[in-house]
């Protein structure tokens, strides 16, 4: 590379990653296919419009690819449409409000801290200033259950017009027949924001929300689905079909979505990551994938038992799918950025985040929310967790002492180096 600068940069990213052990939930390591479809000529291609109606000539191959895409996206998450075009997970989820609703229509989504993510209302965010948001939220603390009465109360008095189910820190299944019960009773489009789980329904070790009646599901591609950084929108119903009034729903709502990600939202197409999806979305389908998934729960499962046999505290108590939140700050009496950082210096990445009610503020928040995906497609089983857990409790125990931390990321890094990075 002519650019030495940034090919140094590359190459010392590369040895971090290489060289430590990537915990955070919402991350993961691609395969040398899908970078090389990222890599690859499709970049250099403008193909505005869907595959069949371009608004620019020489599309033959690019139709192809984005064609691909869609076939393999639809079968696996087993939808009437997709569109492979968003650019990222908030995207996506702008479009598929804006195809739905008008400003100052009501969105019922998760409360923030209880998990749901900041494109679901967060004051601030463009969706926020345009939209109503209502919640609903945790009423057991100790299980993580979903307070459906309080839901459905709610839902009766604000009428939403969509019932959000997902989130970015919860780590327990939802009650998607009971959201598609009320979201029936009060006439709502039901969406599924899946972005950290969707690998993970892929692969059939988590309920998939189609098969209890939701509507819409977006997705980021690039976390438990291990493609490029991307996003989708996968509907029930078919393109085309006359718009109707909104008792009858849905049937229009794969136009409605596609008019609003092109030309409603976006402008061109990332075809070179649209391929990389469709490479994805292949490699999601293989029967080693299903393995892959089965073995990010058991790592966590075994994870969390671990932290709580060393004396954490983790919010609901346990997992039920990728990822745990811990409350460091009942367990350790310091923060959740002061165990972000000392374990940063040992090689181990995580994020600090809120817990449910956090009474810390969330840029100091009491919190840490880690998850198996990455190390998992590194090769880590079950044993490896036990150690993991091991450093962790290590490192806190005695994150003031220097000596210490720097026996520990010699271990981390001796550890991590035999596990080569995937690609
Ligand atoms: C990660 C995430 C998003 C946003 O994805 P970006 O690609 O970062 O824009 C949206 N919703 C949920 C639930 C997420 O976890």
């Amino acid at each position: 590379m002519q650019d030495k600068a940034v090919a140094k940069l590359i190459a010392a990213e590369e040895k971090r990653q290489l060289e430590g052990l990537e915990l955070i939930p919402s991350e993961n390591y691609v395969s040398r296919e899908v970078l090389d479809a990222m890599g690859s000529v499709f970049t250099n291609k403008y193909s505005e419009g869907f595959p069949g109606k371009r608004y620019y000539g020489g599309q033959v191959n690019t139709d192809a690819v984005e064609q691909l895409a869609i076939d393999r996206a639809k079968a696996l998450f087993r939808s009437d449409h997709a569109n492979v075009q968003p650019h990222s997970g908030a995207p996506a989820n702008e479009a598929v409000y804006h195809a739905w609703l008008e400003p100052g229509d009501t969105i019922m989504g998760m409360e923030l801290s209880h998990g749901g993510h900041l494109t679901h209302g967060r004051p601030g965010t463009i969706s926020a200033k345009l939209f109503n948001f209502v919640r609903y939220g945790i009423k057991d603390l100790e299980t993580g259950e979903i307070d459906y009465q309080l839901m459905r109360e709610v839902a009766l008095r604000t009428k939403p017009k969509i019932i959000l189910a997902g989130f970015s820190s919860y780590p327990r299944e939802l009650n998607y027949a009971k959201f598609a019960e009320i979201g029936q009773e009060v006439g709502a489009v039901l969406m599924a924001d899946m972005a950290h789980i969707a690998g993970l329904i892929a692969g059939g070790v988590l309920n998939n929300p189609f098969d209890f009646g939701f509507h819409v599901m977006t997705t980021t591609t690039h976390k438990t689905l291990r493609g490029p950084r991307g996003a989708m929108i996968l509907s029930q119903g078919k393109v085309g079909n006359p718009l109707k009034a909104p008792d009858k729903i849905i049937e229009n709502l794969p136009t409605l979505i596609d008019r609003t990600v092109f030309p409603g939202l976006q402008g061109g197409p990332h075809m070179h990551i649209i391929a990389a999806k469709a490479v994805a979305l292949y490699e999601a389908a293989q029967p080693e994938y299903k393995l892959y998934c089965k073995q990010v729960l058991a790592n966590a499962k075994t994870l969390s038992e671990e932290l709580m046999h060393q004396g954490f505290k983790l919010v609901t108590n346990g997992t039920d799918n990728h990822m745990m939140l811990v409350d460091i700050q009942s367990t350790f009496g310091f923060d959740g950025s002061v165990a972000e950082e000392t374990l940063d210096r040992i090689g181990l990445t995580l994020n600090k985040n809120v817990i449910p009610d956090d009474p810390l503020p969330p840029y100091r928040p009491s919190g840490i929310r880690l998850g198996t995906p990455a190390i998992t497609t590194r090769g880590l089983k079950e044993e490896h967790m036990v150690q993991i857990a091991a450093w962790i409790t290590r490192a806190l125990k005695s994150h003031n002492d220097e000596n210490e931390l720097e026996k520990l990321s010699k271990e981390v890094k001796t550890f991590a180096t035999a596990f080569p990075l995937p690609g």
